[in-house]
């Protein structure tokens, strides 16, 4: 990394820890009263790759992490097919506190929590945000098609002041039970590496290729004659 890129990233990493002390003790809405932590998402600050999902449920509520019940093994488990572990993305939710019972968010919850998603997605700045599910998939596409009819198709968005690919998906833990999801959410996990390799519009140029050096006339290999490859 360019030292100026890693005095920026240095920075970002620093206001992203900022941030995460000052929502400590957010109260911006009703859940604050029934939760035990608020859970603010972990992972690598510099993430090419982020995750979002619902909600913190019993277990994240206590230990303050997402994704640490059966849910998030099964995210681990299809990360690992594509060679990542979870410390080399950013996950996250689009509310940062346990609904009680795990029911669904409500508007006005979404919406005293979206600016701290979107906050993230500022600091942290990915390629890709996987949606994982309605909740998320609504919020950060701003439409309201649900999962069933956008996932695994990548859309380009404007989210935390710059372009990226939303990529809708499954949620995992719908894929848990239902065998026919969690194939479909295993394929969009497989296309991840070919999606974060794809250009986004406001990426630096491309360095010019370097010229290939020219074949000396004499002494050049010739190529063989299509017959002389035994395809025919
Ligand atoms: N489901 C979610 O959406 N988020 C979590 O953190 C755990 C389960």
């Amino acid at each position: 990394m360019a030292p100026a890129a890693a005095t920026d990233a240095q920075a970002r990493r620093d206001d992203l820890v900022a941030f995460f002390h000052e929502l400590e003790d957010c109260a911006k809405c009703p859940l604050a009263e029934g939760r035990t932590t608020v859970v603010f998402g972990s992972g690598d600050p510099d993430a090419d790759l982020m995750f979002v999902g619902e909600a913190p449920g019993f277990h994240e509520d206590k230990q303050g992490k997402p994704f640490v019940g059966q849910a998030g093994k099964m995210l681990d488990k299809l990360l690992a097919e594509i060679g990542r572990t979870r410390r080399e993305v950013f996950i996250a939710n689009v509310l940062k506190c346990r609904p009680p019972g795990n029911r669904d968010p409500q508007p006005a919850e979404i919406e005293a929590c979206e600016g701290h998603l979107f906050r993230q997605v500022e600091l942290i700045r990915p390629r890709v945000i996987c949606s994982l599910g309605n909740f998320a998939t609504k919020l950060l596409s701003g439409r309201p098609e649900g999962i069933t009819k956008v996932r695994g198709v990548p859309q380009l968005r404007e989210i935390g002041g710059r372009t990226l690919f939303l990529y809708p998906i499954f949620h995992p833990a719908a894929a848990l039970y239902t065998p026919a999801m969690l194939e479909r959410l295993r394929e969009d996990i497989r296309a991840l590496p070919e999606l974060l390799a794809q250009p986004l519009p406001g990426d630096p140029p491309e360095p010019e290729p370097e010229p290939e050096p020219e074949l000396a006339a004499v002494g050049a290999p010739e190529a063989p004659a299509v017959d002389q490859l035994g395809l025919f």
